[in-house]
């Protein structure tokens, strides 16, 4: 068995937390991968536009706020990408996520896991960052789950600590955001997708075989 890494590496570090996001709620994601990068397109489309028509505050950017919301004729190629922007894409997706909390709070009622059923989630729970995925060597001092590290890290990835590590994370990544796992919250999520992940995979890895490592030859 090889020696686990003593420091992760930044970018592990990024990658990491990135994956960690899955155990948020499939609409905090969505947030994450599309809301924030379109917010990013609407904000640069602004700038451009802003800077097209000129004329400072009042003339640029109150005149593009004019042509996102289909009050003036747009008069530039920045000016009818921000008005084909307010005009198909902004309502879109602001009746897209409306209806999607409604008819999530409407499903609800009869929709939560007993272990969530009496739990009190503060404002700081609600909007504090999800727990990371376990790194592999942290799970070395954790007796139930030292044995399946060892076999995982030795036998599956012929002691790569790295490969491990990112296998690791995509299998766990992944099964937090599946359909069984998307009532859980945060921590419940992350503890019982790492748990689940352990369980069904001791066998094909006592063969020395990793599924993730099978489907990316
Ligand atoms: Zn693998």
């Amino acid at each position: 068995m090889a020696m686990a890494p003593q420091r992760e590496p930044v970018r592990a570090w990024v990658r990491r937390t990135f994956r960690s996001r899955r155990s948020l709620s499939g609409l905090s994601q969505w947030v994450i991968d599309a809301g924030i990068p379109v917010s990013f397109v609407i904000i640069l489309t602004w700038a451009w536009a802003a800077h097209s028509i000129g004329g400072g505050w009042h003339g640029g950017w109150l005149g593009t706020y004019e042509s996102f919301t289909l009050i003036e004729n747009p008069s530039h190629l920045s000016t009818w990408i921000s008005s084909t922007i307010g005009w198909l894409i902004v309502p879109a997706l602001i009746g897209g996520v409306a209806g999607h909390v409604i008819a999530t709070r409407i499903s609800r009622a009869k929709d939560a896991t007993s272990v969530n059923l009496f739990k009190r989630r503060g404002f700081l729970r609600r909007i504090s960052l999800p727990p990371r995925i376990s790194l592999l060597r942290k799970l070395l001092s954790d007796a139930a789950r030292k044995d399946f590290v060892i076999i995982f890290v030795r036998d599956a990835h012929s002691n790569d600590w790295g490969k491990a590590q990112d296998h690791w994370e995509l299998m766990v990544s992944h099964l937090m955001s599946t359909g069984e796992f998307a009532k859980f919250y945060r921590e419940e999520c992350h503890g019982v997708a790492q748990d689940t992940i352990i369980l069904t995979l001791l066998t094909p890895i006592l063969r020395g075989i990793c599924p993730v490592c099978r489907a990316r030859p």
